[in-house]
């Protein structure tokens, strides 16, 4: 039956194919296709693994035989018979094989899908106790998987899913369908494991339009829709399902008629895509002769190939804290980051890289144990610059890192959610303490200039202290947003009331730009604002003439650029700002 689950819309196209539902936590283990001859491989490995636990629990067994009933309590063995009776499923070992034989899944992955599987059936039992054996079977697979992380896996790099027309799809049962992810959440680390991804498009239960997944979605450049409550729920491993990234709307078991309305829509945003690719090479000038600069966003040092592909003309955000997260708190040391900031300048090929300091903390944790739960109000505690201050080692290490890849290119340093002054007076400090520790080392590195975030109401109130200090700004609006208007951008329950248009939103961002222009300085708008069409005109009306976004939306905002005339839309812009309610008068 045909049903649809609707979220919110965060990175645009249509992705149609299978669902592979994930459950929580799931995200760190390996997804990747085996090749037909790799598949004995495969079973072989989740055999071992599936073997060598069931030993385990054999030994434990005899160990627990040994010992007397006040030691071992009797509810410990019977617990450990019923490990080995689900690790001896016959619905466990079948399921398993079929994703790896049918679909082709690596190891790890098969076990999670058919996890999920029977994790359901678990779900639907009648029976208290059979239903709470759902915690075993967990355990079991756990237990497995942990087993298989000490093996290598015989595979070396991960084939790309093929892409199938339309009226294969329709026919089509075979193994290289696209697979989309359904998902309860996803963490932005978890997003980057799926750079390299095998999925085109992905849906979860939660999550708001700027919250970091959907960013690290929007780069992936696959549909997306985030916030579609229950929806891992409701959809079933391998179920049929479309996902509009434009209408944020996820269609399940969707009939032939639907499914050639969507393969039409399909192609078309196909087209669009190979007219806008025309334009990459076009310089971003707009009717009336004025230049703008369009740069990207980044995530990872290798992103610069696709910035560069996309005809960014640098990197206007580089965000340094991906290369932080998921280590189990081992923070890159300086060598480490030195190359990684170099390889983003160097592959950038001479064109300018805005590296951001660290951002950690609010919906970034570093990995998972690091989750800021503990505090009542991460958006508002201990994050970004804030956190950089309070471990100073930390932040000496990373602005020597950046200062070295200087020696490489052209590199500006962009500091994070900075308000008051004595912030900026520490944090410059810092920058020459680092410099001079670099003299002392006798090490090279380059000029650097330093530019403030404009992300806080309180920022973008002080311009005066800011530009005294600082050589350019940057607006990040997805926190200006949920600064002005105390919204938290990760929370869909309130993402209706996350509103770029709130006239006290337009008005800090017209007077950060207008303040910049007045005392020449540059300034740019790097947040989500930027790559949204919706907003170009908007922005080049009130002066902007530096925007940065992922390397996905260049092409189209500069195709909206090329057909705008800046100087006749000065006064409507004012205008907007100055309105009740400017989503009205944009019309948006
Ligand atoms: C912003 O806040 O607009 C921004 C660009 O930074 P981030 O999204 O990483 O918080
Ligand atoms: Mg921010």
């Amino acid at each position: 039956m045909t049903f649809s689950v609707h979220g919110i819309a965060v990175a645009r196209g249509i992705a149609i194919g299978r669902a592979v539902v994930m459950g929580s936590g799931r995200a760190d283990v390996a997804h990747y296709f085996v090749t037909p001859e790799q598949v004995p491989a495969e079973i072989e490995r989740i055999r071992n693994g599936r073997n060598a636990v069931i030993d385990e629990i054999h030994r434990l067994q005899q160990t627990i035989a040994a010992m007397g009933p006040k030691e071992a309590p009797h509810e410990l063995s019977a617990l450990l018979d019923v490990h080995l009776m689900l690790l001896q499923d016959e619905d466990l070992i079948t399921g398993i094989k079929h994703w790896i034989t049918d679909r082709l899944y690596n190891a790890e992955w098969a076990l999670t899908t058919q996890l999920e599987v029977l994790s359901r059936q678990f779900d639907d039992m009648e029976d208290d106790y059979l239903r709470e054996r759902k915690a075993d079977l967990e355990q079991v697979a756990e237990r497995i998987l942990r087993y298989m992380k000490g093996m290598a896996s015989p595979v070396a790099q991960p084939p790309a899913p093929k892409r199938k027309t339309q009226q294969d799809l329709l026919l089509d049962d075979s193994v290289d369908v696209p697979l989309v992810l359904v998902a309860h959440d996803l963490s932005p680390a978890d997003m980057l494991q799926f750079k390299q991804s095998v999925f085109a498009g992905f849906v979860t239960d939660v999550g708001g339009k700027t919250s970091h997944t959907a960013i690290v979605a929007r780069s992936l450049d696959i549909p997306a829709v985030v916030g579609a409550r229950g929806s891992s729920n409701l959809v079933r491993q391998d179920d049929w399902v479309i996902i509009d990234g434009d209408a944020g709307v996820m269609i399940v078991d969707p009939s032939p008629i639907i499914l050639a309305e969507y393969g039409y829509k399909q192609r078309q945003v196909e087209l669009e895509r190979g007219r806008l690719s025309r334009l990459r090479h076009t310089p971003a000038v707009t009717l009336d002769g004025q230049k703008v600069e369009l740069l990207a966003n980044i995530e990872l040092p290798d992103d610069a190939e696709a910035a560069l592909r996309a005809g960014a003309v640098g990197v206007g955000l580089f965000r340094s804290e991906f290369l932080f997260m998921g280590r189990q708190g081992n923070m890159p040391d300086e060598e480490e980051q030195y190359l990684a900031y170099r390889r983003a300048v160097e592959g950038m090929q001479g064109l300018p890289v805005t590296v951001r300091t660290l951002d950690v903390g609010a919906d970034k944790p570093l990995d998972e144990g690091h989750r800021d739960e503990a505090h009542l109000n991460p958006a508002l505690g201990l994050r970004a610059i804030r956190w950089s201050l309070a471990e100073p080692e930390m932040f000496r290490t990373q602005l020597r890192a950046i200062l070295r890849a200087a020696a490489h290119g052209r590199v500006n340093m962009l500091i994070p959610m900075i308000a008051h002054a004595t912030e900026i007076r520490q944090t410059l400090s810092l920058i020459d303490f680092a410099r001079a520790e670099l003299d002392n080392r006798g090490i090279a590195y380059g000029e650097v200039p330093v530019g403030a975030m404009i992300e806080i109401p309180a920022a973008a109130l002080s311009l005066r202290t800011f530009l005294k200090y600082f050589d350019f700004l940057s607006i990040g609006t997805n926190d200006l947003i949920q600064y002005t208007l105390a919204i938290d951008r990760a929370d869909e329950s309130v993402a209706h009331l996350y509103d770029p248009c709130h006239p006290a939103v337009l008005r800090l961002v017209a007077d950060t730009i207008s303040e910049c222009r007045r005392q020449g300085k540059p300034v740019s708008v790097c947040g989500e604002m930027a790559g949204d069409t919706q907003f170009t005109r908007l922005l080049l009306g009130l002066g902007l003439r530096s925007f940065s976004m992922h390397p996905a939306q260049i092409l189209a905002v500069k195709q909206e650029v090329l057909r705008a005339d800046a100087g006749r839309l000065e006064a409507w812009a004012r205008e907007v700002v100055d309105s009740e309610d400017p989503s009205v008068a944009l019309g948006a």
